[in-house]
């Protein structure tokens, strides 16, 4: 036990400076642990400085510009974005506006081109905008993963913080033990010996906790070293972080000068768009203000315009409406009276039709009634008509009381004449009498009737009757400077044909003929010598006609002239005793009037024959000898068969003694019937002619005298006489013995075509 006490006690002693070295080692490591905690307490001064100072940065950065800075700089920017976007949409809308008001007034206008300049600018500029979105979506992205990741640092900060407070006060709750033991030890040092034993019982176990303790340092020094290296890290990283954040607020600076100047950029070209959007619209206005100027003053003159034209154009609108309304009735209307106008066309044509035939059978019946008239007239009045006509006194009358006037008239009665007869008056009625200053015009006109009479289809006779020298041959020839019946009837006769040329067709033919000693010559013939015979025409009409006698076609006066100048007329030149010829043969110009109707082709035929007969005179029973007395046996026989005709015709006699001379035979057709006779008795005043004016007068009123009717005829009958100065009445009867008649020469019987030649041709 001592030895054990004693090695207990070196054991104590040992135990003891081993405590005291412990102690010592004890107080060093508290030195130590005081330092290093003081250390270590710096150390977690300076890093929770630090930290704060961090978590300062951290929240400064983060108010500053960090996430949320970042964020709000977003939203900012988003916000801006919208604001912008929304700004382009006004004025995309106020451009489509703009453009829906200039498409309409300036359609080719340049600023359609600027507009579509603009619109391609403005499609980059947000072209740009939506690039710029995109990369500030990137950004936003970065940020947020930054943001990210700083979160993350900062949690593990905070728990590397937080383990770090946590070993600190594990550290400092071992220091106050370690310290509460010291002073424990300290004070209690029985206890301590007592403890010391327990340590020296207990050293290995102290052993054991140092060596944990020890581990447990080297641990937490490990610790603190990787809390350090951490720390560095994680300063690395804030450095890093910091970089990055200077990177990122150096992008987003240039990303917000970019903004700016693309904001700029945009702004500036929205102005200028602006700008040429107003100066477009000014342009437009003040345009359309000149053109509204423009159009205000038409629209005034206009205006005025309407107000004077309003009620033309009232006017014209009603025009017009009734103009349409005509114009929309007028087919029909026209067609209407179209069809009443053909309608009464036709009825009308129709009724002309029935008119023209009512009217041409009213014609035919007044033409048969007029006929019918005109012969109960001619049947009343007698067809033959007798009138006398009393030449001048001439030269050849002489002198003394044979040229005295023996021939006076009543002032009252121009048909009745006075002839003083060896003292004796005696009064002739006639049909008419001319005196001798009567003109041939005024005989004419008693006689033109006749002659129109012949267009009608009428025959008509003109004789001249009376003794040589009383002017037959002055009234049916005349003077060219005064003519006679011939060229007057002639005249009368183309003009009345000219005037009825409308309706009818006329041709007129002339012949001329001489009948001399019973013989019939053609005066316009190649063969004047040639006698001519009268012949029945072979139709069986009992018509007669003169083979062989020359017919002209005459048109004109002027023709006629021609037909006597080229006719064979020419020839006769030997003219010694012409007016002796011509005083002895009866003179015929035939005029043949062929009339056709071209409406109704009714056809006429009329002849006028101008006749001046053979002298009249008697010739006296003991002088007249050969030729002369077959002369005046000739003569003598045809006048009283002339007498004789006339006188069975006006008596109505059976039969009319035509063919007992060549003269009536001749115109047999031209006397009977419906025929027209005209018997001018020619006389001369004269003293010594007063027994040939009163044979001639005689004459006159005999043939004037016949009374119509079977009575008188009858009684009438016996009491005609023969030519009184002529012996032998009948043609067959043979000239009494003692007249003596000179017959003409060959030569004499062209003198009387000469003289018709000669008349006629001068007249013309
Ligand atoms: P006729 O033919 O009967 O023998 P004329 O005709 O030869 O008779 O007439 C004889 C003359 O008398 C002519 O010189 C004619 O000019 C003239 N004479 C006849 N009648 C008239 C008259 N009415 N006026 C003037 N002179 C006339
Ligand atoms: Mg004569």
């Amino acid at each position: 036990v001592m030895a054990s006490m004693a090695h207990l006690q070196k054991e104590k002693l040992r135990l003891q400076e081993e405590l005291l070295a412990l102690q010592e080692k004890l107080a060093a490591q508290e030195n130590n642990e005081l330092s290093l905690s003081l250390q270590l307490q710096g150390q977690v001064e300076t890093l929770k400085a630090k930290l704060l100072e961090q978590a300062q940065e951290i929240s400064r950065l983060r108010s500053e510009q960090g996430g949320t800075d970042a964020e709000k700089h977003r939203d900012l920017l988003a916000a801006e974005n919208e604001r912008l976007r929304q700004e382009m949409k006004a004025c995309e809308g106020e451009l489509r506006e703009l453009q829906r008001q200039q498409q309409a007034p300036c359609r080719d206008c340049p600023h359609l081109q600027e507009n579509a300049v603009l619109q391609e600018q403005l499609s980059q500029l947000q072209r740009e905008a939506e690039e710029m979105r995109a990369k500030l979506v990137e950004l936003d992205l970065e940020v947020q993963q930054k943001t990210n990741r700083l979160a993350e640092v900062e949690l593990r900060l905070k728990d590397s913080l937080a383990e770090r407070a946590e070993e600190e006060e594990r550290l400092s709750r071992r220091l106050r033990d370690s310290q509460e033991t010291i002073a424990s030890l300290k004070s209690q040092p029985q206890q301590i010996k007592y403890i010391i034993k327990t340590v020296e019982v207990e050293s290995a176990k102290a052993k054991q906790a140092l060596c944990e303790t020890q581990s447990r340092n080297q641990y937490l020094q490990e610790q603190v070293g990787m809390q350090k290296q951490v720390l560095k890290e994680m300063e690395q990283q804030l450095q890093r972080s910091q970089k990055t954040e200077a990177q990122l607020r150096a992008q987003i600076m240039m990303y917000e000068a970019e903004l700016e100047r693309a904001h700029g950029q945009m702004l500036e070209e929205m102005q200028a768009m602006e700008e040429e959007k107003n100066h477009a619209i000014e342009e437009a206005f003040s345009r359309a203000q000149v053109e509204m100027k423009a159009v205000h003053e038409n629209l005034a003159g206009v205006r005025t315009n309407l107000l004077t034209l309003q009620p033309a154009l009232r006017t014209l609108t009603h025009d017009y409406n009734s103009l349409k309304r005509q114009v929309r009735d007028f087919p029909v209307l026209l067609q209407e009276t179209l069809r009443s106008a053909r309608a009464e066309i036709s009825q009308a044509i129709e009724e002309v039709h029935s008119t023209n035939r009512e009217l041409l059978r009213k014609y035919r019946r007044e033409l048969q009634l007029r006929k019918k008239c005109h012969n109960e007239l001619v049947r009343l009045k007698g067809n033959i008509r007798v009138f006398g006509r009393v030449r001048p006194i001439t030269k050849e009358d002489g002198e003394g009381p044979e040229a005295a006037n023996a021939v006076t008239f009543d002032a009252d009665d121009d048909a009745v004449l006075y002839l003083l007869h060896k003292g004796k008056q005696v009064s002739f009625e006639l049909d008419k009498v001319f005196p001798p200053q009567a003109s041939q015009e005024e005989v004419f006109q008693e006689v033109q009737a006749l002659v129109t009479s012949c267009i009608d289809g009428y025959n008509v006779c003109i004789f001249a009757y009376g003794q040589t020298g009383a002017g037959k041959t002055y009234t049916m020839e005349g003077t060219a400077a005064n003519p006679g019946i011939n060229q007057r009837a002639l005249q009368l006769l183309f003009s009345e044909v000219r005037g009825k040329a409308a309706d009818w067709d006329y041709t007129i033919t002339v012949s001329a003929a001489e009948i001399y000693n019973e013989a019939l010559r053609d005066l316009l013939g190649k063969e004047p010598q040639e006698k001519l015979e009268i012949k029945l025409c072979p139709d069986g009409s009992g018509q007669l006609y003169v083979p062989g006698l020359t017919e002209f076609r005459v048109q004109s006066v002027e023709d006629i002239n021609k037909v006597f100048e080229s006719g064979h007329i020419k020839r006769v030149t030997e003219c010694t005793n012409l007016n002796e010829h011509s005083s002895r043969s009866h003179a015929l110009l035939i005029v043949t009037v062929r009339g056709l109707d071209r409406s109704t082709g009714l056809r006429t035929t009329g002849k006028l024959n101008l006749v001046d007969l053979a002298g009249s005179e008697r010739v006296g029973r003991s002088g007249a000898e050969g030729s002369r007395l077959r002369e005046a046996q000739h003569i003598n026989k045809s006048l009283s068969a002339l007498g004789d005709v006339i006188y069975a015709l006006r008596s109505r006699q059976g039969h009319v003694p035509f063919r007992n001379s060549k003269l009536t035979y001749l115109l047999q057709d031209s006397l009977s019937g419906d025929s027209k006779t005209l018997m001018m008795v020619q006389v001369s005043p004269a003293e010594k002619n007063t027994s040939e004016t009163l044979c001639s007068l005689k004459f006159a009123e005999r043939v004037r005298s016949v009374e119509l009717g079977p009575v008188s005829r009858k009684a009438e009958l016996g009491s005609w006489p023969s030519q009184e100065h002529l012996e032998g009445d009948s043609p067959g009867s043979a000239a009494p013995p003692g007249r003596s008649h000179a017959s003409p020469s060959p030569g004499q019987l062209s003198s009387r075509s000469a003289s018709i030649r000669r008349k006629l041709h001068t007249s013309g």
